[in-house]
């Protein structure tokens, strides 16, 4: 029976094209060719070679010793709201935290772990419901633990380092390290894992029970508004495109420099927050590119600053231009 069963997801997986990898006794899969335009706030880019989510920890150290023993490049995606993927796709394997949402709240300590694919905007909110202060700034931020973690994502003056007690990370080999605050080196929308192949599989933040639920609520519901009011969200983006440089915030500047509503292809500088590019519909990842490359050059030759893009931006564009 078990034969019969492996034989069939086997041949089901070689037709449409994927890899099933046994697991104690059990396979999961890993798909070929999947494109990666949904799974982005930008919506564009290419497909990967081969995609995965990993429901549990099992399956994530399989994922990466299969990218070992076929040599295949690593990247690693939580929900894709600050990344520019290439309209060529990507080489090797994408593993997506996605399906690691496993959350608890720990009321004596004000400990709240969360798997890396929970959603940030949705704890904010349940954190308000049970009345646990702390994550109200959070609410705007559309990304993932995983991705906040590695991205120190923040919003009016307060940041994931401020609330991280630790990350579950794993590396490359399997191995799971515990990693603290100082060990990723915090700075402004930095920590140490970018750019690296390390997976933060999960994260304890510290928070504080017991306060008035309506109170937070009101708060993280004012902050959603206000959010929703200064920056456009009707359009798909990746929220801030250049991390602001200093004293002047980017979107000051390119204000400045003229660029509120200029194009390229469908890709637009937006009116409401000139820091946003907004995909209008059809927009390529070419044309987003371009359009960011405009922009660093025109702010550049008007106010000689060099803005450094905050979204990462990955695959191949060479072609295209430089940054
Ligand atoms: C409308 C809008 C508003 C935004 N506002 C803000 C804001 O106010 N403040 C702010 O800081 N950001 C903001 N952002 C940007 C973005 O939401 C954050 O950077 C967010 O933290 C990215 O999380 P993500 O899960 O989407 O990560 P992704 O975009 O998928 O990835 C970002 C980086 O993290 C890595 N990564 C993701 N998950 C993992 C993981 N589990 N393990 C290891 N590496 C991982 C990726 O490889 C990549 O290098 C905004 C974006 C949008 C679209």
């Amino acid at each position: 029976m078990t034969m019969t069963l492996s034989y069939h997801i086997a041949s089901l997986a070689e037709r449409q094209q994927y890899k099933s990898i046994p697991l104690l006794g059990a396979y999961f899969l890993i798909r070929s060719n999947v494109s990666l335009a949904p799974l982005t706030s930008f919506r564009v880019g290419g497909p990967a070679e081969w995609y995965v989510a990993p429901k549990k920890l099992d399956e994530l150290q399989a994922s990466f010793q299969f990218s070992h023993s076929e040599g295949l490049p690593i990247t690693l995606l939580g929900s894709g709201s600050n990344l520019l993927v290439s309209d060529q796709g990507l080489p090797g394997l994408v593993i997506s935290s996605r399906n690691l949402r496993h959350i608890n709240f720990e009321k004596e300590t004000g400990l709240l772990t969360v798997g890396a694919g929970g959603s940030l905007p949705r704890l904010a909110w349940k954190a308000a419901r049970l009345g646990w202060q702390g994550l109200e700034w959070a609410v705007g931020i559309p990304g993932t633990v995983g991705g906040a973690v590695v991205m120190n994502a923040g919003a009016q003056g307060k940041c994931i380092a401020d609330i991280l007690v630790n990350a579950h990370v794993m590396l490359p080999n399997g191995q799971i390290e515990i990693l603290s605050p100082p060990d990723l080196k915090y700075s402004y929308r930095y920590s140490q894992l970018q750019g690296k192949s390390i997976f933060v599989a999960q994260a304890t933040f510290q928070l504080y029970p017991g306060a008035n639920s309506a109170l937070i609520t009101a708060i993280t519901t004012e902050n959603f508004h206000k959010r929703r009011t200064s920056q456009p969200y009707h359009l798909p983006s990746c929220g801030s495109v250049f991390r602001n440089p200093g004293l002047k915030p980017a979107g000051w500047l390119i204000e400045q420099a003229g660029l509120k509503g200029y194009q390229i292809g469908k890709a637009k500088v937006a009116h409401l927050h000139a820091n946003f590019i907004l995909n209008c519909g059809g927009a390529t990842a070419n044309d987003i590119f371009r359009l960011i490359s405009y922009v660093q050059e025109q702010v550049e030759k008007q106010c000689s600053l060099l803005l450094q893009p905050e979204v990462k931006i990955i695959g191949d564009f060479s072609g295209v231009g430089t940054l």
